[in-house]
């Protein structure tokens, strides 16, 4: 396992990579590892991700009271506490606003849809959890029911969080959130989408399990947009995908199959 000073020098290079690739402004954003059973070492609150040296970090208790460090420790570090409490197998978070899944976020859309075969078998679907106040249990409690089966939420007319067991991996979730937003945007511009469906969706789960990097159980893309249908299959694809929007429940294979036969 690295040491805290590698772990250390991992948040000042991902904090750079944020602020460089134009996923976070001025001070926003945070970075988090789990150093052991105790201990989570934090961005501060109110400095530039790109900006931040090693001695900045904070270490922090799972109740988020200050262990070592001189500045404060993020606002967001609840959102962080959460994630470590809720899934023992995360390591590292990423938080930040890139422009284009905060755009889906401010735009009530979740990126729920398998338009791309590798971000099906590496992160399944990206939800949309509901707004709450940054830095406020309203907050945690919209990510709450979404943290245990999902690597990466959309937080509405907020931004992302992304998490992995490590901050590496972390970072690279948050990155293809944001590079799959921009894609599902151009379909939204070209005003045609044409998702994965049927056996080849079935062949990207299969292969899912034993992709390096992916060890998220979440839902199949569609699914979710599926349900909705299943349900009031007279209603419009509109009013499906807006239900769909907060939905986090786990469904089966055999009942997106079944939808997706209806709808052809
Ligand atoms: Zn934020």
């Amino acid at each position: 396992m690295p040491s805290e000073r590698k772990y250390r020098s991992q948040m000042i290079e991902f904090g750079k990579m944020l602020h460089q690739r134009g996923y976070v402004a001025a001070m926003d954003g945070n970075l988090s590892v789990r150093l052991d059973e105790d201990r989570i070492l934090a961005t501060p609150t109110a400095m530039c991700k790109s900006m931040m040296r090693v001695s900045d970090l904070v270490i922090v208790d799972l109740e988020g009271r200050r262990i070592q460090g001189r500045r404060n420790v993020s606002s967001e570090i609840g959102m962080h506490l959460l994630i470590y409490k809720l899934r023992p197998d995360i390591r590292g978070i990423v938080h930040a606003h890139p422009p284009t899944a905060t755009g889906f976020a401010a735009a009530g859309m979740a990126l729920n849809k398998p338009l791309v075969c590798e971000v099906v078998i590496g992160l399944g679907s990206i939800p949309l959890a509901g707004y709450g106040t940054p830095g406020t249990p309203e907050l945690a409690a919209a990510l709450e029911p979404l943290v245990p089966q999902y690597d990466a939420i959309l937080m509405a007319n907020h931004g992302v969080v992304a998490y992995a067991d490590d901050l590496h991996q972390a970072y690279m979730k948050l990155e293809t959130v944001e590079h799959f937003a921009q894609i599902a945007l151009v379909t939204h511009l070209l005003g045609k989408q044409q998702p994965l469906a049927g056996t080849n969706l079935q062949k990207l789960m299969d292969i899912r399990g034993k992709y390096e990097g992916s060890r998220s159980v979440a839902p199949l893309p569609l699914d979710e947009a599926v349900q909705p249908v299943l349900q009031a299959s007279a209603s419009s694809a509109k009013a499906a995908s807006s239900a769909s929007a907060n939905s986090g429940s786990r469904r089966s294979l055999a009942g997106h199959r079944e939808a997706s036969l209806r709808r052809s």
